[in-house]
């Protein structure tokens, strides 16, 4: 049998294992998913002690995400965001990846949004650097809108073409824009927006990272404009589905995975 698993803390409501076991019920696999809780300090030992016990894939979710760097051997990508949430074990050292950057890619994608031209990414944490490495690969031109402006003009720094700027810059930001990703955890579990609602147009498409509640007040506020709207269980889906995929070199039963998902949140 074939074990993969996640390291956060806490991981106790990660949607993650009922997605994976999703799609390993829909494909026969005989594979399980498994979450685990090491202390915080301990992102090295926990990867060592997955390598001796044989386990087939690892995700990583916060606190772990940066300080597993130190203990795979990261892509080109995921050394660039300084941040890994898929580590592949097949081999003989364990390779480390970013899926939340493509998983933001493939959430638009889903929703027939062309991955040009510009965009405005409203955060600069671990999610806005995802999401800003992620599009700015594909082409677009980055506009990274933070609270912190120091923040947005030291992640724009590093990524290729971009620019940073202050969060209530968002208005003449998003009059050119074709995508907006809300990367802050503004919307989460409240009734609050990081954008002002005026600054929305339906030439926009709206991507929001926060996915509870699944329908955030900026979502509900860009469907008023008329403009795309791709709420953020798309994005953890997809992340899902790259590690699927990466893990297995399956293709993976992508309605069966969102089923899954959606069916617990
Ligand atoms: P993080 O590293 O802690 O970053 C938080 C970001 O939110 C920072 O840019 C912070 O600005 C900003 N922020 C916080 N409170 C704010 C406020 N009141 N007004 C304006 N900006 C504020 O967190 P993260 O890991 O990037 O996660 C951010 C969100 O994305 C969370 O809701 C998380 O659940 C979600 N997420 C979703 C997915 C997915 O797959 N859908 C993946 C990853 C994360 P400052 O720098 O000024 O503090």
């Amino acid at each position: 049998m074939d074990v993969y698993g996640l390291i956060g803390n806490p991981v106790e409501h990660s949607l993650s294992p009922p997605m994976h076991e999703a799609a390993y019920e829909e494909l026969g696999l005989y594979a399980r998913y498994v979450t685990f809780e090491p202390p915080k300090d301990a992102a090295g030992d926990a990867i060592g002690a997955a390598e001796t016990l044989g386990l087939a894939g690892l995700n990583v979710t916060i606190p772990f995400k940066e300080a597993v760097l130190d203990a795979v051997e990261p892509d080109d990508l995921a050394a660039r965001i300084g941040a890994v949430n898929t580590i592949d074990l097949s081999g003989d050292r364990p390779t480390g990846h970013n899926t939340d950057a493509i998983g933001a890619v493939r959430a638009l994608e889903e929703h027939d949004v062309a991955i040009e031209g510009s965009a405005v990414v409203v955060g600069a944490g671990g999610a806005g650097r995802a999401v800003s490495f992620g599009l700015a690969e594909e082409g677009m031109e980055v506009a990274i809108a933070n609270r912190t402006v120091e923040k947005a003009h030291d992640l724009a720094a590093e990524v290729p073409g971009a620019s940073g700027h202050g969060i209530d810059t968002l208005s003449d930001l998003l009059s050119g824009a074709d995508v907006l990703v809300n990367a802050t955890s503004v919307g989460m579990d409240e009734d609050r927006s990081p954008v002002p609602a005026d600054a929305l147009h339906a030439e926009l498409a709206v991507l929001d990272a926060v996915y509870s509640p699944i329908e955030t007040r900026l979502l509900r506020d860009a469907a008023q404009t008329g403009a795309t709207t791709v709420d953020g269980a798309w994005m953890l889906l997809f992340q899902g589905v790259e590690a699927f995929e990466r893990w297995t070199g399956q293709a993976a039963p992508v309605e069966e995975m969102n089923r899954a998902l959606r069916g617990r949140l």
